[in-house]
């Protein structure tokens, strides 16, 4: 039986980890567990920075974006020495299990830890969508909303001055955030991860774009693919258009997390609780065909991601 359990959230930040840590809190507190917050992660924990939640200590974070508790790496956390301190501190606050919030690295850690006799629960958070057992991350539908906010304006000033706006997205090695962008978009070109790197085919799409008459495109591409100043600069000398380039960078971490995250967030945070009730702990939280499940953690790391073919399928279909 559990009494007490910590929160916590790891790696880069994501829109709606507030969200998660609210659902954790309260769906515990509801089911008479005491509740920690640990502050930065698994740095926080080594450092014993924790606070106690109570139902208030939540209120008014879920429209936020970040996370009230900050994250952080740790990198010595790989290390098992360190995991077993973690252990023993957890154990001396009496702290029974623990929910991460996090990446896959942050996955591992929470792995770690159950292995040192702690359960713990990972909840997927990062706008990537690069995690394997779901279909979604909480933060990926509020990063989607922030690009094609951006990509709209982009396209109005593209269009006054015969430019082909060149966007660079992240996604980390997971190319959804540029195929969903592309497909909510109307973009003209979409390279990720998942369809490769054609120069050439690029260059020859875009000029014909140009004779068709085409007044302006729109090129999304995923992060750590190619330098996108020196493609926008390429598509100039190449083709009829003027080639900009627009990094959108750290933006599309921040901001309100959606309905559609808030909604993920809090559905994930409930189950992550009643798992820990049940005993379980190793597990990941996932969204499939909309339903809540859950994986054992290895299985989920194991388990190589599907390419969203359909979406791209469909974005072929549409320019
Ligand atoms: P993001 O996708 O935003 O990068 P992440 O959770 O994958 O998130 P990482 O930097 O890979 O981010 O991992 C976060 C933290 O998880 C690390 O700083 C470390 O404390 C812990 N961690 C990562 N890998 C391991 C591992 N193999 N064993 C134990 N702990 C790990």
């Amino acid at each position: 039986m559990i009494r007490k359990i910590g929160v916590l959230c790891s790696g880069g930040d994501s829109p709606g980890m507030n969200a998660a840590i609210r659902s954790v809190t309260r769906v515990a507190l509801n089911r008479g567990i005491e509740v920690v917050g640990i502050r930065n992660g698994y740095k926080g924990l080594i450092e014993k920075n924790f606070v106690p939640f109570g139902k208030t200590s939540v209120s008014e974070i879920l429209a936020r974006g970040g996370t009230i508790l900050g994250s952080a790496r740790l990198p010595e956390f790989k290390n098992e020495e360190v995991v077993k301190k973690a252990a023993d501190i957890l154990r001396e606050a009496k702290i029974d299990a623990l929910v991460v919030i996090g990446g896959d690295g942050s996955y591992k850690g929470a792995n770690a830890l159950t292995k040192q006799g702690i359960n713990c629960i990972g909840l997927p958070g990062t706008i990537d969508n690069d995690i394997s057992g779901t279909d979604y991350t909480i933060g990926f539908d509020t990063a989607l909303n922030t690009i094609v906010e951006c990509v709209d304006k982009l396209r109005d000033t593209s269009s006054s001055h015969h430019r082909c706006s060149v966007v660079e997205v992240m996604g980390n090695h997971c190319g959804d955030l540029a195929v969903f962008a592309g497909i909510s978009c109307g973009a003209e070109i979409v390279i990720t991860p998942e369809t490769g790197y054609d120069e050439e085919m690029i260059m020859e799409k875009l000029a014909h774009l140009d004779n068709a008459g085409k007044n302006h495109a729109i090129v999304i591409i995923s992060e750590k693919i190619t330098d996108v100043a020196a493609l926008a600069s390429k598509i100039s000398t190449n083709t009829g258009f003027a080639g900009r380039a627009t990094v959108l960078g750290h933006i599309q971490r921040g901001g309100s997390p959606s309905p559609s995250d808030r909604l993920l967030a809090s559905r994930m945070g409930e189950k992550a609780v009643d798992l820990l009730i049940e005993g379980v702990g190793g597990h990941c939280i996932g969204i499939v065909d909309n339903e809540i499940t859950s994986m054992p953690i290895e299985e989920a790391l194991q388990t190589p991601r599907k390419p969203k073919k359909a979406f791209y399928r469909l974005f072929n279909s549409l320019v």
